[in-house]
């Protein structure tokens, strides 16, 4: 049982009583910060309302009432604290705010924004801008930025029928991300360099085969490349590695043709691949690369036999470089290159896919 307080008036005991039997009392009196926003409380003696957090001393509960919102206690004639602030939103609520509107920020830009960038926007400190974003939302920047590109392209590959469209509408501009790197990998401006006559067109589009995510690129001698992977993002990194010179431009309506055909032979290696390739790499990978298109489907040989085709056989394990470096998945076939003993050892896209293509061809 509650006593009721000693030397209270009549009226104010009435006020106390509900008061002291309201839960609102009991986060106030614990300034419960889980408890700011869903009310506020008035003190009748300094006129001012503050949230149940308030840092100041604890009022008299007969003089405490308690509001909904902070228009209600104004229009009772209180002033906000200016010590609590509740008339503006909570250091949590503001931090939440913050993250929001970053990933608003990251969402809506074709590149990830840099973390100075971000934590300007913010008004914090970089560290604690980072620190902030990954409690909040359990991601970095980045993880957060690459997991919404990655949700983007399979919603537009599903509404798209074009799969460049499809990769630029999800803000892969590969083109500008070049040229954001470059300045620092080649010392000048791409136009300045490719003024000086290097550079290769290379058109490229990003789709989704029975293997996962394809990527395929087509410069003006042929197909350059044809990767496969999880993350498409990563695959356009991989191609950008792979011809750090190029200039990457977004297929038209007839390269999606290419890219048709190029996925029909990965999912069915045994027909061929009707179009002309580009193969770049040292000589000696592409004497490697020539004798592995010389393995029919359905067949494998193993390191020891490419290496003894080629007229090398001591270098195995440069086969076996040369197997992992390969650009051209499936169309020079490094997946039916296995051990002596029979096992399937490493693929370049993942020891599943290889297993996935040689059941495959085996069954053809
Ligand atoms: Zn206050």
């Amino acid at each position: 049982m509650k006593e009721p307080p000693v030397n209270a008036t009549e009226k104010p005991a009435i006020n106390a009583a509900t008061t002291l039997d309201d839960p609102r009392w009991a986060a106030v009196a614990a300034r419960d910060a889980s408890a700011d926003g869903s009310f506020f409380y008035a003190v009748k003696t300094t006129g001012v309302y503050c949230r149940p957090s308030c840092a100041s001393r604890l009022a008299r509960l007969e003089h405490v009432s308690f509001f909904d919102s902070c228009d209600a206690a104004e229009a009772a004639g209180f002033r906000p604290c200016r010590r609590c602030k509740p008339d503006q939103m909570s250091l949590a609520a503001l931090h939440a705010a913050k993250v929001t509107e970053a990933c608003r920020m990251i969402e809506q830009s074709v590149h990830l924004p840099t973390l100075a960038e971000l934590a300007q926007l913010a008004g914090l400190s970089h560290y604690h801008f980072h620190r902030l974003f990954k409690q909040i939302t359990g991601l970095t920047p980045r993880q957060y930025a690459q997991a919404h590109r990655t949700r983007r392209v399979h919603d537009a590959l599903t509404q798209s029928e074009s799969v460049t469209a499809a990769v630029y509408q999800a803000g892969f501009n590969a083109s500008s991300r070049f040229y954001e790197k470059s300045d620092a990998v080649l010392g000048m401006t791409p136009s300045a360099y490719r003024a000086g006559g290097i550079g290769t067109a290379i058109r490229f589009a990003i789709g989704q085969c029975s293997l996962g995510a394809i990527l395929v690129a087509q410069s003006p001698r042929g197909i350059c490349a044809i990767l496969l992977g999880d993350d498409p993002e990563e695959l356009l990194r991989d191609l950008q590695d792979r011809f750090p010179r190029a200039e990457f431009i977004g297929g038209d309506a007839n390269y999606e043709k290419v890219v048709a055909t190029v996925v029909g032979f990965v999912e069915a290696p045994g027909i061929g691949l009707d179009l002309p390739l580009d193969i770049r790499g040292t000589a000696f990978q592409q004497r490697v690369w020539e004798a592995l298109r010389t393995i029919p489907a359905g067949a494998t040989a193993t390191y020891t036999e490419i290496a003894r085709r080629i007229g090398a056989p001591d270098a195995v394990r440069a086969v076996a470089g040369a197997c992992a470096a390969n650009p051209l998945a499936v169309a020079i076939p490094c997946h039916r290159v296995v051990r002596l003993d029979g096992s399937l050892s490493g693929y370049r896209w993942g020891i599943a896919r290889k297993c996935a293509l040689l059941e495959r061809e085996a069954e053809q």
